[in-house]
């Protein structure tokens, strides 16, 4: 069997660890903190981003690399990539380490964002505040996530400033949010889940489910749309494709060149779960079957909701999912359940 390199130790690194283990595969993670995938993974690296020597042995250990973790840096990457293919590409990981380039791609390629404004700095934000009106959402290009470095303007007069360089969003009146996992395979095929509805709450998404309650023809745009965005970028691998539905259609909100939160519910539904489906992509399997079995409502458990766990682990249909991490910091994803309707 060969070995497969994660950029990234965190739950989904470690989920991707043990999807590739049970198809024969080692894998190697890279990882410059504290890592809840050492325990599953074949071998860890545990050094920065910035350190040339551990990176080339890391590479050098395994026949292809993938990642977790979209903010690996540019340099880092180079390196890499000298020594082994990266899947997904470099190009996938450009559009999406950004938040302008990843809008722009998608205005690209024709489809839908919200109404966005490049603010380099702060003295930029006037201008875009009036060109978008209010309310808008002012998020910081790089390295957000869970609604990280994101402020909200009620008013044209507010002046809060993310201290980086942002992208101004209009606010979209949404009625609800669904996100798209597709997987494109080394032969071009693709193949995507079931859309499941996104709650969020205070910038960290809470629950997912399945089916998502969208109309059929809803349903088809939104694969259609996660299909035209992974083949534009000939991407090999899993994504997960963030949709706001409007009364005018779906709106992409973000995209992840990655496994996703929101399609952990995949584990109970499929027989081929959204971190098989990554490992076959990258390693050049054929992709399996992404059919639904069954309904589906995954639970983020984040925080003290670790409490609950005793109690969840005996309710029936529940698959009870815990990443091994120490400390339930408010806010800390520490595992997920997922409920079969
Ligand atoms: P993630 O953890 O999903 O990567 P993130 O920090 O990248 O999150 P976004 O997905 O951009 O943040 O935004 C978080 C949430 O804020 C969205 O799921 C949505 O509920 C809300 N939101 C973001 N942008 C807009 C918008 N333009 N209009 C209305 N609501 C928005
Ligand atoms: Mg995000
Ligand atoms: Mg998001």
């Amino acid at each position: 069997g060969s070995t497969i390199g994660i950029l990234g130790g965190g739950q989904l690194g470690r989920m991707l660890s043990v999807a590739a283990s049970r198809l024969g595969y080692r894998t190697h993670i890279y990882e410059p903190g504290a890592s809840p995938a050492a325990d599953v993974a074949h071998a860890v690296t545990n050094a920065p981003y910035e350190d040339e020597a551990a990176l080339r042995a890391f590479a050098e250990s395994v026949d292809v690399i993938t990642y977790e973790f979209e903010n690996v840096p540019t340099a880092a990457l180079d390196l890499l990539e000298s020594i082994r293919p990266i899947r997904p590409n470099r190009r996938a990981l450009a559009v999406s380490q950004d938040r302008l380039t990843e809008k722009d791609f998608l205005a690209g390629i024709g489809l839908r964002t919200a109404p966005y404004r490049n603010v380099e700095t702060e003295a930029d934000l006037p201008a875009a505040l009036a060109d978008l009106g209010a309310p808008a959402i002012l998020k910081t290009r790089r390295m957000g996530y869970d609604g990280k470095g994101q402020i909200r303007f009620k008013d044209q007069e507010s002046r809060d400033w993310t201290g980086a360089p942002s992208v101004l969003e209009g606010f979209v009146e949404f009625s609800a949010e669904v996100s798209v996992i597709v997987a494109r395979g080394a032969d071009g095929q693709v193949s995507a889940f079931d859309p499941g509805l996104n709650v969020h709450r205070e910038g960290i998404l809470r629950t997912t489910t399945v089916p998502c309650g969208l109309s059929q023809s809803l349903l088809t745009d939104a694969v259609l749309l996660a299909a035209k965005i992974v083949n534009a970028l000939d991407y090999v691998g899993v994504m997960g494709v963030e949709l706001f539905v409007t009364r005018e259609g779906l709106i992409v909100n973000e995209i992840a060149p990655r496994v996703h939160n929101s399609g952990h519910w995949t584990q109970a539904g499929c027989a081929v779960d959204q971190f098989e489906q990554h490992i076959r992509a990258v390693v050049g399997l054929p992709l399996g079957d992404g059919q639904r079995y069954a309904d589906v409502e995954m639970e983020n458990l984040i925080g003290d909701d670790m409490e609950r766990v005793p109690a969840l682990l005996k309710q029936p249909r529940t698959q009870v999912h815990l990443y091994g991490k120490g400390d339930a910091r408010p806010g800390r994803k520490m595992g997920h359940v997922n409920r079969v309707l």
